[in-house]
């Protein structure tokens, strides 16, 4: 397995996991439920990871990762649905799937 992102935020961790999830990679989380635990552990140690399985699809999750990251100054948009905020370089909110307004 390849570590392909990771985050203080488990907000973007999760949206990078869903947009390499929406192309048909195989991804692990890890440390998902460590950030917001214990206080005595030093962040950067528990910062949620994104791990793609196969390293056939590795070369994919990390184009997909870098044009993800190459939108984040482009302005967040919000869910017509629920409201949500989500990053511009997301088609479909990472909270209830509804298409991105155009
Ligand atoms: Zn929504």
């Amino acid at each position: 397995m390849t570590l392909v992102y990771t985050h203080e935020n488990l907000t973007l961790v999760m949206n990078i996991n869903t947009a390499l999830h929406n192309a048909g990679i195989k991804t692990q989380i890890k440390n998902q439920y460590a950030a917001g635990g214990r206080g005595e552990i030093p962040c950067f140690e528990t910062w949620p990871e994104v791990w793609v399985t196969s390293q056939f699809q590795l070369k994919q999750a990390q184009e997909i990762v870098a044009n993800i990251m190459s939108q984040e100054h482009q302005p967040d948009w919000y869910c017509q649905k629920c409201n949500e905020q989500n990053g511009a370089a997301f088609d479909f909110c990472w909270q209830c799937d509804t298409a991105k307004p155009h």
